[in-house]
């Protein structure tokens, strides 16, 4: 099945990054600030696509794409009422430790997006640096408390989950199926969805703080080669973050500021 997502983060105002999500400059590199999202959203919603929630992969009509944004910051209240404002519905992924901290959501605006009918899925309890490194055992907590307070929030079953940092790994997505959730975002740009252990896995492609409205539509659309300009530059960075992960996280401390 194939059915494209976009990756956004916060959305802020322009020289204050720290205000929604993340502290720090890597974490900036992917917010976005509101007038160039506002340009985002005006660019997308005349390019006639549907965008629906994830249970649409069921039963995918042609020119969807799904929008997803990720951390539970302090923005995703006012990124809900954007896309409400024009028929779209969107995804976000809340690290739940952080409700109600600094920078992040507050209780009651995970039940105003989902009465705006957004999904309100969980980004893993802490946002642990490396996922993937952690043991079954801590796994299974971090997407099992996260699920529990969001339920505990939200009144109803929580169904998505998006991996932090892109540590996807299959362990990684058994563990999110043995918790229950049913579909799971990673930071793969693909289109293509597949299953484990009855969970749908599905690839998002990423917007970064400086990405175009024209980059968006390409993206969501398939035209041009940005789809596969991304796949290539992740399949290349991906043996690098594999292989030698300590250099991978001291050279992006280096590039990024990262800490
Ligand atoms: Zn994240």
């Amino acid at each position: 099945m194939s059915l494209p997502s976009l990756m956004y983060h916060d959305v802020i105002v322009p020289g204050q990054p720290d205000d929604s999500g993340f502290p720090g400059p890597a974490a900036a590199h992917y917010k976005m600030t509101l007038d160039l999202f506002a340009q985002h959203l005006e660019q997308l919603a005349r390019s006639r696509l549907h965008f629906p929630d994830v249970t649409a992969l069921r039963d995918p009509v042609s020119r969807s794409c799904l929008l997803t944004f990720d951390d539970g910051g302090a923005s995703a209240p006012y990124i809900g009422e954007a896309l409400a404002a024009r028929g779209m519905t969107g995804h976000f992924f809340i690290t739940t430790h952080r409700i109600g901290t600094h920078g992040f959501v507050e209780p009651d605006d995970l039940l105003a997006l989902q009465r705006l009918g957004h999904v309100v899925g969980s980004h893993s309890h802490t946002h642990p640096s490396d996922i993937s490194a952690l043991n079954d055992a801590a796994l299974l907590a971090q997407w099992k408390e996260s699920r529990d307070r969001l339920q505990q929030l939200l009144g109803t079953p929580v169904i998505a989950a998006s991996v932090p940092g892109g540590f996807y790994t299959e362990r990684v997505a058994r563990i999110v199926a043995e918790t229950g959730y049913q579909y799971l975002f990673t930071s793969e740009p693909t289109a293509r969805a597949h299953v484990v252990d009855g969970c749908q896995i599905l690839g998002r492609y990423a917007l970064w703080h400086d990405s175009s409205p024209d980059m968006a539509v390409a993206l969501a659309r398939g035209i041009g080669s940005q789809r596969e300009r991304q796949w290539l530059a992740w399949n290349l960075k991906k043996p690098l973050k594999r292989w030698t992960r300590p250099v991978y996280q001291r050279l992006r401390r280096r590039w990024l500021g990262d800490s």
